[in-house]
C-alpha cells in the first residue's frame, strides 16, 4: 500500500549541493530531512573506531546489528550515542566511506531505517539511490548534478568554514574516487532513476537551486491532485 505521506527524494552525485538544498526545502515545506549520507558516514566511522578495516567487507559487516545511529531534530548525527556530526566529515571517513557503502548487508541494514523513517513523516531524503531503490514511489525525484570542479570547490569552501582541513586538490580527487565507486557498485548503484528531473546546479547558487527544486516539487505535487 502507497504511504499517505510525501516523499522528495534528491539524488546525485558527490558534493553536487543535495543537502544544503535539501534543507532548505524541508524547512520551507515542513517536512523533515534526513541526511543518508549521514548515515553511511556513521556506519564508516563505527568500523574505524572498532578498529576494523572497512576495506574489508567480513570485517566491516560484522558490525551490522550493533551500531545506532541516529539523526536529531537539531541535525546532529549519533552513532552508539556519541555525537559523531563532526568526524563523519573528515578526510578518514570520507576516504572509506564508499566502500563501507558498497556492503549489500550494511546497505540493506540502512535502507530499512531510511525507509522506516519515511513511513510515518513528510520526508526530503537526499542520497544516491533514494529515487531508484529506497523509495521508487516518492512523488518527486530529482536528480541534482554539477562539474566535478564545482562540487570539489564548494566542499572545500563548505570544509573550511567548519574547521575541516583539505586541500582543494584533496577534496577533488575524494569526489572523483567516490563517484567511481558509487557508481561502480555491484548492487544499488549511484544511477540516475527513470522519473527523476535532472537539475544542474553549476551555475546556480544555493537559493536558485533551492528555488528549482521547489518549482519540480509545486508541479509534481500539483499534478498528482
Ligand atoms: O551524501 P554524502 O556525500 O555525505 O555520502 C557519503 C557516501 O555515502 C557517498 O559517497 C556514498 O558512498 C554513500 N551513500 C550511498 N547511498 C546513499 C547516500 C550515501 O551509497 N543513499
Amino acid at each position: 500500500m502507497m504511504s499517505s505521506f510525501v516523499s522528495i527524494a534528491i539524488d546525485g552525485p558527490a558534493a553536487a549541493g543535495k543537502s544544503t538544498v535539501a534543507k532548505i526545502v524541508a524547512k520551507k515545506l515542513g517536512y523533515v530531512y534526513i541526511d543518508t549520507g549521514a548515515m553511511y558516514r556513521a556506519f564508516t566511522y563505527a568500523v574505524i573506531k572498532a578498529g576494523l578495516d572497512p576495506k574489508n567487507e567480513e570485517q566491516a559487516c560484522s558490525l551490522v546489528g550493533k551500531v545506532s545511529i541516529e539523526l536529531t531534530e537539531d541535525g546532529c548525527v549519533l552513532c552508539n550515542g556519541e555525537d559523531v556530526s563532526k568526524p563523519i566529515r573528515g578526510n578518514e571517513v570520507s576516504s572509506n566511506v564508499s566502500y563501507i557503502a558498497s556492503y549489500k548487508t550494511i546497505r540493506l541494514e540502512l535502507i530499512k531505517l531510511q525507509r522506516e523513517l519515511a513511513s510515518h513523516q513528510n520526508v526530503v531524503m537526499d542520497g544516491r539511490d533514494i529515487g531508484s531503490y529506497v523509495l521508487p514511489d516518492a512523488q518527486v525525484k530529482v536528480f541534482q548534478v554539477a562539474s566535478v570542479e564545482t562540487r570539489a570547490k564548494r566542499r572545500y569552501d563548505e570544509n573550511l568554514a567548519k574547521g575541516i582541513q583539505t586541500s582543494l586538490e584533496e577534496v577533488a580527487e575524494n569526489v572523483r574516487q567516490r563517484d567511481y565507486i558509487d557508481s561502480h557498485r555491484d548492487f544499488d548503484p549511484l544511477v540516475k532513476d527513470k522519473d527523476a528531473i535532472e537539475l544542474d546546479t553549476s551555475n546556480l547558487n544555493i537559493e536558485e537551486s533551492a528555488a528549482a527544486v521547489l518549482e519540480i516539487v509545486a508541479k509534481k505535487l500539483g499534478e498528482k491532485q
